[in-house]
Parts: structure tokens; sequence; C-alpha cells
């Protein structure tokens, strides 16, 4: 190792799912919503004044958040937005976990999580779902730094009633928890409700996944306007430009138009569900996903085999060789139900 090496920040970086740039591919791997975005986004983007490009945008993205706070019927102070939810929770982990403690998370979840704890120093503690894959809430009550878990979670899809999220929440008043509700839009219950009785509570969201925008990189918090007082003093120390004006624009026109984030987010459960049946007459086992995505497994053929097959049809599905418990799992996404039945009559010739 070099001198200079050794004062190097030296990371392990999370790897995102891959971005096949071809078109006519079948795209099941990172879980994106298969329909267009909202008919106001499209507008809004086809009108832009291109002479705002020359200013710099708000830096608070005041439009973006009181549209955010009134679809949740919240005060502006209680809403934090940033590039994807990805960056909400990078500036989560670095405002709110620092007591030297081990923060808690699942042992399968979202793999950033430990990327980030790594990255900022924060000491972490995984803990094992059960033999169901489901969170235990007796393992989030010993002494921690804080917790985080997604509800529904990721990638099993599961999710936890709220009733045992507010279990989590009530019991561990001293730490911030977060909750990831990255797929609550597609059948989980929010713990939203939680907000106004605890303000050790932080809830994040996207628009990646139920609202269209994968591309556009819009995330959001919601807590206690201290509490988001402290991640926007952190942020500030950052960059103050996180939100472009493009992204300021569309993620309004998005959050507004319900029906049709309605339409959409109903379709995509219904494919689901008719997903699970199609995967069932087939003889692969799943957990029930509340999440546009589906956690398979076939007892007969090996997720090391189905996965290059499935890549070489062109279409593109998500393998996690890590842990080992998951590694004979595929995840795959809720495309249309064009897309899903190409994949059904693949797996039928596949499996015959
Ligand atoms: N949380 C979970 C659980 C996710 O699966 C993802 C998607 N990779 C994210 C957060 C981040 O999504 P985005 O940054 O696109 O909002």
């Amino acid at each position: 190792m070099k001198a200079w090496e050794k004062n190097i920040r030296s990371v392990i970086p999370y790897v995102p799912g891959e971005q096949p740039q071809q078109s006519e591919i079948i795209k099941l791997n990172t879980n994106e919503n298969p329909y267009p975005p909202a008919p106001g986004v499209v507008e809004a983007l086809r009108s832009m004044d291109v002479d705002l490009l020359r200013r710099y945008p708000d830096p608070s993205a005041h439009d973006l958040v009181k549209a955010i706070a009134e679809y949740h019927g919240l005060q502006t102070d209680q809403v934090f937005v940033g590039v994807g939810s990805d960056d909400v929770l990078a500036m989560a982990f670095l405002t709110c976990f620092n007591s030297g403690k081990p923060i808690l998370f699942p042992d399968i979840t979202y793999s950033f999580y430990d990327v980030w704890a790594n990255l900022f120093r924060i000491p972490y503690d995984k803990q094992p779902l059960d033999e169901d894959f489901l969170i235990r809430s007796k393992d989030y009550q010993k002494e921690n730094g804080g917790i985080i878990f997604p509800n529904p979670n990721a990638p099993t899809g599961i999710a936890k009633p709220l009733d045992e999220i507010e279990e989590i929440v009530s019991q561990n008043q001293n730490v911030i928890v977060i909750i990831d509700e990255a797929y609550i839009d597609f059948g989980g219950e929010s713990a939203l409700p939680l907000l106004a009785k605890y303000d050790h509570l932080l809830i994040a969201r996207t628009f990646s996944k139920s609202r269209s925008l994968a591309g556009m990189r819009i995330g959001y918090l919601l807590g206690n306007p201290e509490l988001i007082g402290y991640i926007h003093n952190c942020k500030y120390s950052f960059n103050s430009y996180t939100m472009n004006q493009t992204a300021i624009d569309l993620g309004i026109e998005a959050i507004r138009d319900d029906a049709y984030f309605l339409a959409c987010t109903q379709k995509i459960i219904e494919t689901r569900e008719w997903a699970k049946e199609q995967f069932r007459s087939l003889g692969f086992e799943f957990l029930d996903s509340k999440a546009n995505f589906l956690f398979v497994t076939h007892p007969n053929h090996s997720a090391e085999d189905i996965f290059p097959a499935l890549k070489k049809e062109g279409i593109f599905v998500r393998h996690f060789k890590n842990p080992k418990r998951i590694r004979n799992y595929l995840r795959i996404s809720i495309g249309t139900r064009d897309e899903m039945e190409t994949l059904f009559a693949f797996f039928k010739r596949f499996i015959s």
C-alpha cells in the first residue's frame, strides 16, 4: 500500500442493477414502473422554459415540497426532498445515526444500508429474518443507535402490519427509526398515521416506482419539523442545489395527478396477483409480495440457470448472490401484462 493510500476513505460501493441500453429488451430487474409518467409530466417537459436553466434552482425546492406536503396533509417543514430516496436516506444516515452504538437493520434487505453505514463509519448489527423471511419485532428491542428497514421489505416484498411497526417505533424512542416506504404504494400499510404521535420517526418515499420517475431522481423524507431541520442543515453543508429545475417541475405534476397514480398502481397490483397464479401453476415458490416485484424460486431449476437463460431471451431480472440464503431466488419486477405474458411463455418452454 502506498503511503497516501492509508489516508483514503476506501469503501465497497453499492452495485445497482444493470441498465442495458438496448430498447427491445424486457426490463424486470430494477423495479421500475412499466407505465409512462402522468400526462401532466409529459406536458410540463414539453413546455419547459429552457431559459430558466441559466439560473440556479430554488435550493429549498419549495413548490415541490409544498405539493408533497399538501398531498400527505402535512406542513411544508415536515418534508425533506432529495435526488431519489438514495440521496435522502444517505442524508438521514449522516444526520441521525451518530451515537456510536450499532444501528439495526435486517440481514436480507436493501443492500445500500450497510454501504452507507460503512461510508459514514456507523456501526451496525444485522438482524436475521425468521424462517419465513419475516422481520422479527423482538430483534429490535435491544439497545441500538437507530433502526432502518423497508416496508414492504426488499427483496422479499413482504409487508409488516402497522401495529407491528408501531411496536418497534414506540419501543425505540431514544433513537431515530426510519421506515423506507419505497414500495408502499403497491399494497402495504404506511406508517404515516404514526408521524403525529412520534417525533423520532422518519418515513422515506420515492417517485421512482409508483410515480414512474426513476430517471428524474426524486425522493423525500417525512418527519417532525425539528428533525427535518437537522437533516436540512446537513444537506446545506453538502450541496445546496440538489433538486434541479426539471425535477422540481415534473415532480409537482406527478404528485398532483392522483387519478393517474391510482390507475397505474392498481394495474400493477392486478398484474402482480395474476403473476402469482402463473408462477404457482409453473411450480415456482414465492413470498407474499405487496411490492411491484416478486421474489421467486423453483424447486427443480436453480436461479443461476434461469437467470442467464432469461437474459438470452432479452428478459432482465435481478439475482443476488449474497446472502447465501437467497442465492436460489430471483427478484422479478412486475411489468405490463404483455411483458409478463412473454416471461411466462418463456418459463412454460423452459420448465417443460
Ligand atoms: N429503498 C429501497 C428499498 C429500494 O429498493 C430502492 C431502489 N433501489 C431505493 C430505496 C432507492 O430508490 P430511489 O433512489 O430511486 O428513490
